[in-house]
């Protein structure tokens, strides 16, 4: 041995990646197209991961792939998660999301097996990509040498917000209803709800504890890997990497357009066939989901499923909360041909690019608004929780590819969500958007093509850290 790959001259080393994506669909998802991206350059990829979440990666990626996993045990029971959710190992699996902070803390006590596994893999790690929840995995990494890239599943746009409202100023000024602008950008003016589910609604020594853990290794790591691309948000990004000292970021995105490698996908799925045959009657459909998490309550259900009646419009909706389907129950009788509800897991990229998908009714995950911007599709912003009502902001603000729905003592009221779907689908308004997002769909085609923006920014680190 003696030499690392990387001292040898005359052979090229192949680099060594490590990612280690959090424990959730959302923010898996994206790591598993790096994954992919980074097989095709030629970089050795190992997928970091524990048993029950190891089933849906190792599909996603197909044996063929040549992408090593490796799981960690995770404990049984988990510090602060009652006996009910224990055993659990998603996110996505919580008995209430309101746990989420003692199971991100938890995620910790798989740092002795990270470290040991660390020890030992072979070839040499060149750099390891963890999600910013991981933020224990910094320590790890420095230990053995490896330079880590934090990954948060958000834009630069929202990397900015966040510094500007929260490490700039002395913290957030929304405790009235008052909007806020940010000093640098004072056309982005923030109001209590945009902050309200980031930090106003936790601050538990927990959730205080953990953001404070998680921003400290945000800033010490060597880069942050952004699923985003230079020409969707040109100002957020300079301003970051000019303004601010550390992290740099670097937009390789969007990943969702990695598409030699498909998910299994039954092909004949019935949602498939009925999107087929609207197109056939050339009929446009607003497809209608709310992510992986996010819980919505049976009230908020009923007024979506009015709204949706009412509208008139052809849609395609994705249920997938048990708790949910009984609200939902009947609709399908009673708006004919015109609706079609689906409670499985769907590839929500395919359904997104079916020809008669002319609108989204999301909850603005950042996959989500990605994978929108891509198919061309325009946006209506229903943000639930998270950093979900400035991606919304951001979708009809900035990005001016969509419309946001309005909340009305906590609710989305059905006569709100019908007047905003008929102005997505048939008004100016959507008209404009769709414009725009076609525009944008084409730049994000480029960015990854060989020669663009996010290309060469992951050409650039792969050669810069090995
Ligand atoms: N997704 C999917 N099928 C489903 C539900 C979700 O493929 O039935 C995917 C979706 O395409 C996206 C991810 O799951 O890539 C959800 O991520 P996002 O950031 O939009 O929201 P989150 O679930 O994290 O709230
Ligand atoms: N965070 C950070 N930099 C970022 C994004 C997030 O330091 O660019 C930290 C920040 O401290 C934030 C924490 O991660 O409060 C949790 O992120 P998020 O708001 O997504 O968590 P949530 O409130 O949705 O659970």
């Amino acid at each position: 041995m003696g030499s690392s790959p990387c001292d040898d001259a005359s052979l090229p080393p192949q680099p060594h990646v490590l990612l280690f994506p959090f424990m959730s669909k959302g923010h898996t998802i994206p790591l598993l197209y790096l994954a992919r991206l980074l097989l095709r350059r030629g970089v050795a990829v190992t997928v970091i991961t524990t048993p029950s979440n190891r089933p849906f990666i190792a599909q996603s990626l197909q044996p063929s792939s040549g992408a090593a996993i490796i799981d960690l045990p995770f404990p049984e029971t988990l510090p602060g998660i009652p006996a009910g959710g224990s055993g659990v190992e998603s996110v996505d699996n919580l008995p209430s999301i309101s746990l989420f902070f003692n199971f991100a803390m938890a995620t910790q006590l798989l740092q002795p097996h990270f470290e040991r596994l660390l020890h030992s893999l072979l070839p040499r790690v060149t750099f390891l990509v963890s999600d910013g929840f991981l933020w224990w995995t910094l320590d790890s990494a420095s230990k053995f040498g490896i330079p880590r890239f934090v990954f948060f599943g958000m834009s630069n746009y929202i990397h900015v917000v966040l510094e500007e409202v929260f490490n700039n100023n002395d913290g957030p000024q929304t405790h009235n209803d008052e909007l806020v602008s940010l000093t640098p950008f004072p056309w982005i003016r923030l109001c209590k709800d945009d902050l309200e589910c980031l930090v106003l609604r936790s601050h538990t020594k927990t959730s205080t504890e953990f953001r404070k853990k998680v921003g400290s290794a945000t800033a010490n790591s060597y880069g942050m890997i952004v699923n985003s691309f230079y020409e969707l948000e040109p100002l957020f990004i300079d301003y970051w990497n000019t303004e601010y000292s550390a992290p740099r970021t670097w937009c390789i995105g969007p990943l969702c357009l990695d598409q030699k490698v498909q998910y299994s996908k039954p092909k004949q799925a019935s949602w498939t066939q009925w999107l087929d045959q609207k197109l056939e009657d050339k009929c446009c459909v607003l497809y209608v989901a709310f992510g992986s998490q996010a819980e919505v309550s049976a009230e908020q259900v009923r007024e979506i499923a009015s709204g949706l009646e009412e509208s008139k419009v052809n849609f395609l909706w994705v249920v997938r909360k048990k708790s949910e389907w009984e609200v939902v129950e009947g609709i399908e009788e009673r708006v004919k041909e015109r609706g079609m509800i689906v409670r499985e897991w769907v590839d929500q990229r395919e359904i997104l690019m079916h020809e008669s998908v002319e609108g989204f009714l999301s909850h603005c995950g950042w996959n989500s608004v990605l994978e929108s911007v891509c198919a061309g599709v325009p946006i209506l912003g229903f943000p639930l929780m998270a950093e979900q009502p400035l991606n919304a902001r951001m979708v009809e603000e900035e990005l001016k590819v969509g419309l946001r729905v309005e909340v009305e003592g906590g609710l989305v009221r059905k006569e709100e969500l019908e007047k905003k779907v008929r102005e997505l689908m048939e008004g100016e308004k959507g008209k404009e958007a769709r414009k725009k997002v076609k525009e944008l769909a084409a730049m994000a085609e480029k960015a990854v093509e060989e020669g663009g923006s996010s290309w060469c920014t992951l050409e650039t680190l792969i050669h810069e850290t090995c």
